[in-house]
């Protein structure tokens, strides 16, 4: 649909095309309200198509006690399951016990049990080193004393955001991509009602009202306004990933490694064919709006995991 054809008057505008827009968009387009969602570029170009492609439970926030957050993020899981299959399917994942490093046998088992119990079915269980290795081959034997096999799910981040999107507009939703919100524009009390459109193809302007503007642009959210309180800020983070064929790394499950220099867990995950190591996390000081790129640093930092 063009820039000319659609509407000046909404009920709603989404700003920005990643797994956030798309969902608020569906979730409007279900409650009938007349909602019109805008991406500069291709949707799902921003974060939400360069994830670790992991839709957990949240293992490591009951590793921090946050109990709530863990039993949500199980739920939602859960739910994507049903919902979604072939979308959101099982992926058997692999976490090493060593000597000496990361949390033992016995802190685990709890910690997988309340896991199983949240989602409401018992998938996990322990393997002893040989039997680990023959499902992780190309693991260290140094120090490993057997592992955890347990159940966490896997999507393709792009497609469910497409998925989003294409229901959405089912339900008479209008999604735009590349058309950039340019900014905001306000009324008389300096309430937003509504924003500048332009057609990054054809650079064409379109001026639109909505009763609310939601600002999902992620990790640009900053760039529309100032934040409400103005101790808050968002500061940017970029997380890399290695990709490898398959052959070079033979693994058919996800794998916790815990890298050697900081204890920090990095997973190893199959994927379209390939096999995918990560992420780093580390500042992002570079413009938002380019292509972000991996530092020399960070790929040998992920490769001394290895
Ligand atoms: C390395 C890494 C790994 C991750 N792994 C996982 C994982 O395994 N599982 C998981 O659940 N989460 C993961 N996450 C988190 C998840 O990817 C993000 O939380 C999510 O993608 C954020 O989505 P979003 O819609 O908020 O932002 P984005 O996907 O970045 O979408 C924002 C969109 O706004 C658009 N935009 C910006 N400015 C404008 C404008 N002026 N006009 C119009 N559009 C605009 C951008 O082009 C972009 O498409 C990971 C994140 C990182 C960085």
């Amino acid at each position: 649909m063009e820039l000319s054809e659609i509407r000046t008057q909404w009920d709603l505008l989404v700003i920005g095309g990643g797994i956030a827009g798309a969902g608020i968009l569906s979730e409007a387009a279900r409650l009938g309200i007349r909602v019109l969602l805008c991406e500069e570029r291709d949707f799902a170009w921003g974060t939400s198509s360069r994830s670790s492609k992991l839709v957990h439970g949240g293992l490591r926030y009951l590793k921090e006690g946050r109990f709530h957050l863990t039993h949500e993020s199980v739920i939602h899981r859960q739910r994507l399951l049903a919902e979604a299959p072939g979308l959101v399917t099982p992926i058997p994942f692999l976490m090493p016990i060593h000597k000496g490093m990361g949390p033992g046998r016995l802190a685990t088992k709890i910690g997988l049990s309340i896991y199983d119990m949240m989602a409401g079915r018992w998938g996990h269980r322990y393997l002893a080193q040989e039997e680990f290795l023959w499902l992780a081959p190309g693991l260290g034997r140094a120090g490993l004393q057997g592992g955890f096999l347990f159940q966490d799910a896997q999507t393709d981040d792009a497609r469910l955001v497409l998925r989003l999107i294409f229901e959405a507009e089912q339900r008479g939703a209008t999604a735009l991509n590349y058309t950039r919100v340019l900014g905001l524009s306000r009324d008389r009390s300096g309430m937003v009602s509504g924003a500048s459109l332009q057609d990054t193809d054809t650079g064409q302007g379109l001026e639109v009202q909505a009763k609310a503007v939601i600002n999902a642009t992620g990790p640009r959210a900053g760039s529309f306004h100032d934040p409400p309180d103005p101790g808050l800020g968002l500061r940017p983070l970029r997380g890399s990933h290695l990709v490898f064929p398959h052959w070079r790394l033979p693994v058919h499950s996800a794998i916790t490694l815990i890298h050697p220099q900081d204890h920090r867990p990095l997973f190893v995950f199959p994927w379209e064919g390939a096999v995918i190591l990560g992420t780093t996390d580390v500042d992002h000081t570079e413009e938002l709006s380019q292509e972000p790129t991996m530092s020399p640093q960070e790929a040998l930092y992920m490769m001394e995991c290895l």
